[in-house]
């Protein structure tokens, strides 16, 4: 089972970055070809029913599966990325961390209007990310379709905050 082989291989980093968060390092599942194609086509395979216009990848890690997912499901990719990184116009959205902001910007033409954007991400953690994301996404007066997550963390509830966005939140492993 995908969950098992993700869970199996992920690295557990205690107190990274700060103390007392447990990191999921995805590097070791990136070094296992067969893995990833499988997660790839899981991805896929979670979505197949929903109508998705564009796959928006959240920096950095974000872009690693999807890319892959947009190239997949035949659609476009687009970067989330922080701020200052993005060389064209841009929209920006701020957000909360533990201790101060964060903000996330992305092209002003990623996307059409109306256009069905899924969001990925590798982690779901508190979903402020995500949130952020999705914002973005209403500025640029798209709707988001869904979100795709290799893994949750189901102990921090981020899924209750992205229900008023859209009820479609898929991940491959939870803990
Ligand atoms: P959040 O906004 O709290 O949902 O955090 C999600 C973002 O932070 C994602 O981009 C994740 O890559 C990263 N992140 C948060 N917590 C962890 C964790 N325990 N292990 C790995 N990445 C994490």
């Amino acid at each position: 089972m995908i969950e098992n082989k993700i869970k199996q291989t992920v690295r557990d980093i205690p107190n990274f970055p700060k103390p007392g968060i447990v990191f999921k390092d995805i590097t070791p599942i990136l070094k296992d070809a067969t893995l990833c194609n499988e997660i790839t086509r899981s991805l896929a395979g979670q979505l197949a029913h929903l109508e998705i216009d564009v796959v928006a990848g959240i920096e950095s890690r974000g872009f690693l599966f999807g890319l892959a997912l947009a190239q997949i499901l035949n659609v476009p990719f687009v970067p989330i990325r922080k701020a200052g990184k993005l060389p064209y116009k841009t929209v920006q959205q701020s957000y909360s961390l533990e201790y101060g902001t964060a903000t996330l910007e992305i092209h002003e033409d990623a996307f059409l209007p109306q256009q069905n954007v899924l969001i990925h991400d590798d982690l779901l953690a508190t979903g402020g990310t995500v949130v952020a994301a999705s914002e973005l996404v209403h500025k640029l007066r798209a709707k988001v379709i869904g979100y795709s997550f290799l893994i949750h963390l189901g102990f921090l509830n981020g899924q209750q905050r992205l229900t008023k966005f859209s009820p479609n939140i898929f991940s491959l492993a939870g803990y």
